[in-house]
């Protein structure tokens, strides 16, 4: 049996959220295939700036307690220069901070919110598109079952390693460079403050930056390098230096968990689609500078059903009308990275 949906969401993070959430609300059948169980682990420092509270609140609701850790609300941003000099950025002038939330929680609650139909541990394996259709086979791995489903538009929203995007593409794909972010989590203690995000500038701890921050008592920290470098020697280095200074004492690994992510948000080398096929989030190569990616994933989903819902009833091109509304997002992506290297005194993504 083939089943039809209007619109076939593939991702289940911020961006395929808030683009089924505005599809739904415009009357779109809507169906989100998310490949891994939900609620499903996501590496991340769990931090909601201002832009992604706003979009949350107005599209979703206020967050559930049950997605924030201790401490609730972060103040700032530290960040430490190499000469062990610090610079605060604080998240908000009046408020709380910015929200510290686990990602596993924040991201199930956002796509139950969407109103659209969802299927968890269910793997896109291939599509054809044609003029006024895509046609879809998933594979529903815990019932070790194929599906074939038939939908009008077809949304990426698989994050940095996008499988339609390389299918779409691939010369695209062959030219991308590629970072690793990788973390660890540990119980143990610090004298470091917890009611900041740290940021490490000098590069014996990383090619990108290195991060710090606490949850629920997790001592939580990380690196990004390029893509082929010795990883651990930046890491080993970078603790060594939080035991030394901050009085790091690490009890017992929880967690370590790694993601790759490519340099189309800083080259501006955007990817949003071919025809009936719409690109999201770090799909399409929205990710600001130090890696804050949930304001742009959720304000480009919202951005493609827009532009959906406006090219069906105008008759106009729906990439056109995506390119146009993701105009400024674009901008901003590319101005962020270029404010992130001002403020670190050095190229931030130097692939
Ligand atoms: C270490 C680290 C820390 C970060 N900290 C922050 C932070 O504090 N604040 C912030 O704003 N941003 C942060 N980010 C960035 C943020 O996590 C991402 O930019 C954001 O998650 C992107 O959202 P997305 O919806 O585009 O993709 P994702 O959240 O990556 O979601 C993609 C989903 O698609 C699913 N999927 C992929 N392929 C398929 C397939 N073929 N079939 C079915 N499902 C598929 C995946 O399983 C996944 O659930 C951080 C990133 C890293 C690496």
């Amino acid at each position: 049996m083939i089943l039809e949906y209007d619109v076939v969401v593939v991702g289940a993070g911020p961006s395929g959220a808030a683009a089924a959430r505005g599809l739904v609300n415009e009357g779109f059948n809507v169906l989100v295939i998310e490949k891994k169980k939900l609620p499903r682990y996501k590496i991340c420092s769990g931090i909601i700036f201002k832009k992604s509270q706003d979009i949350t609140r107005k599209h979703f609701g206020e967050i559930p307690h049950t997605a924030y850790a201790t401490p609730n609300f972060l103040k700032g941003v530290r960040f430490w220069d190499k000469h062990g000099h610090f610079t605060d950025w604080p998240f908000s002038k009046e408020g709380d901070g910015a929200p510290n939330i686990w990602r596993s929680e924040y991201d199930s609650w956002l796509i139950k919110k969407s109103g659209a139909e969802v299927w968890d541990c269910c793997n896109l394996k291939g599509f054809i598109t044609s003029a006024n259709h895509v046609s879809l086979e998933c594979h529903l791995t815990s019932r070790n079952e194929n599906k074939e489903i038939q939908c009008r538009y077809l949304i990426s929203a698989e994050g940095s390693r996008s499988f339609i995007r390389a299918t779409l593409d691939p010369e695209f794909e062959k030219n991308l460079k590629w970072f690793i972010a990788y973390q660890h989590y540990y119980e143990g203690h610090s004298e470091i403050d917890p009611y900041f995000y740290h940021g490490f500038f000098d590069s014996q701890y990383g090619d990108v930056y290195a991060w710090f921050n606490v949850k629920d008592g997790l001592q939580i920290f990380g690196t990004a390098v390029i893509r082929g470098v010795k990883l651990y020697a930046y890491l080993n280095n970078y603790t060594k230096m939080l035991e030394n200074k901050f009085g790091l004492r690490l009890r017992k690994l929880v967690r370590k968990a790694g993601c790759l992510g490519n340099d189309m948000c800083t080259t501006g080398r955007f990817y949003l689609g071919k025809e009936n096929v719409l690109l999201v989030g770090e799909a399409a190569g929205f990710l600001n500078a130090f890696g804050e990616g949930i304001s742009c994933a959720l304000s480009t989903g919202l951005s493609a059903a827009e532009a959906i819902s406006k090219s069906i009833s105008s008759g106009d091109d729906t990439l056109a009308l995506y390119t146009e509304l993701t105009k400024l997002e674009r901008r901003q992506t590319v101005v962020s990275w270029k404010l992130g290297a001002k403020i670190a005194g050095r190229n931030l993504m130097p692939l």
